[in-house]
């Protein structure tokens, strides 16, 4: 039977020695890290994510600023917002909720964003910085799946790692992280041939599609450690839902040598992360070097 990589519990004590970091950049230099969320919009998914995000920043010792405007809002106000956030000495990270109502760019709107406070990582200059090995800010998810992995296994250089998903919010930049620790990396996405055989062979398999329970236990190679980053919720008995990976968990557990679960695996690293960035961020701004 597969171990099971508890994503709740280290996030749990990365929180706890943010908290701690936290504590200590005040003693040292009177800097209260800030989060800025920007949320335009109702959207009840992306308001409950927004709580969540205020919540655990204040919880760690952040200053927490949401700002929700009106699905009205326009682009141009959106951008205003956006410089004068990059201009606040208060704010490190500034994070705006995806997706974005439809008349606005979401690129333009990422490319306002100061990328030293960029704590989501989607700035292009933190693309290029990640695709070239410059330190620069990692997406949340992705950083997140890399800690567990780093966490569980170790040194991760030389083993196979097959990425299944080419999102520019998961799957690029985790297979980038994945090539930084020096594994062999192979990108799969919905024109790869032959997908069970191309994932028999990874060490590390990454699932990021978005496909409820698509990836089967006999596609896994035995022993093989399965980060499943799919958040998918199919109906259950009685009219009620549950939360299921992109990986058939079930099967999978009797051949994988370790897996997260869904519930409580990468899902709770996301917010931790940001949490992590922002507190990078928050030292680099203020030209302190962090050591983790
Ligand atoms: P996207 O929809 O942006 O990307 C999905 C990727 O999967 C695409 O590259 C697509 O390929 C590929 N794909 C789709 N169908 C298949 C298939 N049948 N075979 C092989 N590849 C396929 O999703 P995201 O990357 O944003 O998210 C992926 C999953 O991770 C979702 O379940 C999402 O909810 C979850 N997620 C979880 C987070 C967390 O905090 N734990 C955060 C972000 C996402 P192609 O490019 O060819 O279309």
């Amino acid at each position: 039977m597969a171990e099971i990589i508890d994503g709740k519990a280290f996030a749990e004590r990365l929180r706890a020695k943010i908290k701690r970091h936290t504590g200590e950049l005040f003693a040292k230099a009177k800097v209260i890290p800030g989060l800025a969320v920007v949320l335009v919009g109702e959207d009840p998914a992306s308001q409950v994510y927004v709580r969540n995000k205020g919540k655990q920043a204040k919880e760690v010792g952040f200053n927490s600023f949401e700002h929700k405007l009106s699905l009205d809002t326009s682009e141009q106000e959106l951008l205003d917002l956006l410089d004068q956030l990059n201009q606040d000495k208060n704010v490190h990270g500034i994070l705006v909720q995806l997706p974005l109502p439809q008349h606005i760019s979401e690129q333009k709107v990422i490319d306002r964003i100061n990328p030293e406070k960029d704590v989501d990582g989607f700035h292009i200059s933190n693309v290029g910085k990640l695709a070239t090995g410059l330190e620069g800010f990692v997406p949340c998810t992705p950083l997140g799946c890399s800690m567990l992995l780093k966490d569980y296994l170790g040194d991760l250089s030389g083993l196979n790692a097959v990425v299944v998903g080419r999102s520019n919010i998961v799957g690029k930049p985790m297979a980038a992280l994945l090539l930084k620790e020096s594994c062999t990396v192979t990108i799969a996405h919905s024109r790869t041939k032959d997908l069970p055989n191309v994932c028999r062979a990874a060490d590390i398999l990454v699932a990021a599609v978005g496909r409820p329970q698509m990836i089967q236990g006999d596609w896994i190679k035995p022993g093989a450690t399965v980060i499943d980053v799919g958040i998918n919720r199919i109906e259950a008995e009685e009219g009620k839902s549950r939360l299921v990976g992109d990986v058939d968990f079930v099967s999978a557990q009797s051949v994988a040598g370790a897996i997260t679960p869904v519930p409580g695996g990468v899902g709770p690293m996301t917010i931790a992360c940001l949490l992590y960035n922002t507190l990078v961020a928050a030292h680099r701004i203020n030209g302190m070097e962090f050591v983790d």
